[in-house]
């Protein structure tokens, strides 16, 4: 039904408050009707990110554009974008219809084709039926459902969401979460979504740009960044890993795979580029890339595996999956084990799996 598209780019885009750098030379390239995360831990600068495409907060440097239209001096009354808030922000006076109408009251929309917006708006987010409603009668999942309807009635050339579900309980933020990707697919608005809940990033995302310390440390599509994590920071911050640490033998090969000499074992892992013949190099495994069995267990060999042998010092059954740590010389690795069998593991010895193309050197 509706349909607004606009890509947008933030060249080499710099704010300074007095001493503080909040985001320092930053670009991104998000492509129309695309979902787009800014994620990082608090005081990243990813708020501050967005008030400046919103244009609340002025660049120290830089430029933006929406398409092919240079935004950066321009007042927020005149970028055309909608927000969503944490603390969703509807007028508590109004009801539903008119808080979602207030953004066609102050485009002055003539009334016929405003009644016909709110409806539309309101049938996205299956609130239709809630249209007489004050805020105070709505739940917290409705009234960001309508925080989310106020926001597209406009039409807005991006939609901005600073971490809308963090107020909701979990069961919420996993509905919410469903809802935002099936508007993002209806509507293919162009979103920018700023949280700090990986799980949100990597279940709705086209593309994730990882902050730290207002810079971006990564930024690629969920599985590029979970799978192959560039830096030690994007590789502890999204999910959990181990690190070993190694030196780099001979060169890299065309694929990008090199052998790396760890205390527990050579093993081949893929490599960053920048690393030569004698590098010390960090290595990151993610825990449920790596299989566990029991000494004398018959199983397929792989080929490009490492396989240790060590001692299982602990065993943890989690419902889902069980977590083992495992000590091989000195060294200690975290094994989850999906679907347990049993988790009879702790004490013995055992062998573990580590297929090359899950070792991930990665810059510290
Ligand atoms: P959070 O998740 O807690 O909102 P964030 O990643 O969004 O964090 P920002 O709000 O963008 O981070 O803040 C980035 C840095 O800039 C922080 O150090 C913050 O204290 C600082 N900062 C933000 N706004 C201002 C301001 N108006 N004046 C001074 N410093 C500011």
């Amino acid at each position: 039904m509706l349909s607004f598209v606009t890509s947008l780019r933030l060249i080499n885009i710099r704010k300074t408050f007095d001493q503080t750098v909040a985001v320092e030379d930053v670009s991104i390239e998000v492509s129309a009707g695309s979902l787009f995360f800014l994620l990082g831990s608090s005081g990243c600068g990813k708020t501050t990110i967005l008030r400046m495409i919103a244009g609340f907060v002025q660049p120290t440097a830089g430029r933006i554009f929406f398409g092919d239209r240079d935004v950066t001096a321009l007042p927020p009354e005149n970028r055309n974008t909608g927000m969503v808030f944490q603390n969703y922000a509807l007028w508590p006076h109004m009801n539903v219809s008119q808080n979602v109408g207030f953004g066609l009251d102050v485009r002055r929309m003539p009334s016929a084709e405003k009644k016909k917006r709110i409806g539309e708006s309101l049938e996205l987010v299956r609130m239709s039926q809630y249209a007489d409603r004050l805020p105070n009668q709505l739940s917290g999942g409705q009234q960001q459902r309508v925080a989310l309807a106020r926001a597209i009635a406009f039409r807005p050339d991006l939609l901005l969401l600073d971490e809308p579900l963090s107020n909701l309980d979990a069961k919420l933020r996993l509905e919410m979460r469903s809802e935002i990707r099936r508007i993002s697919n209806e509507l293919r608005i162009t979103m920018i979504y700023v949280t700090h809940d990986q799980y949100e990033a990597l279940s709705l995302a086209d593309q994730i740009a990882v902050m730290s310390a207002g810079k971006i440390e990564q930024l690629g599509a969920p599985r590029d960044i979970y799978q192959r994590p560039r830096t030690r920071f994007v590789a502890e911050f999204i999910g959990e890993t181990n690190f070993l640490y190694g030196e780099m033998q001979g060169t890299r090969d065309s694929s990008g795979f090199a052998q790396v000499v760890t205390p527990i074992a050579t093993m081949r892992a893929l490599v960053p580029p920048t690393k030569k013949a004698g590098d010390r190099i960090t290595l990151s495994i993610r825990p449920e890339t790596i299989t566990i069995d029991e000494l004398d267990a018959v199983t397929q060999s792989r080929s490009n595996a490492t396989i240790i042998l060590g001692k299982c010092i602990e065993s943890t059954y989690l419902g889902a999956y069980a977590q083992h740590i495992v000590e091989a010389n000195g060294q200690r690795i975290k094994v989850f084990q999906v679907n347990p069998h049993s988790t009879l593991f702790a004490g013995k010895q055992v062998r573990v799996t580590i297929p090359a193309d899950q070792v991930v050197g990665v810059e510290e």
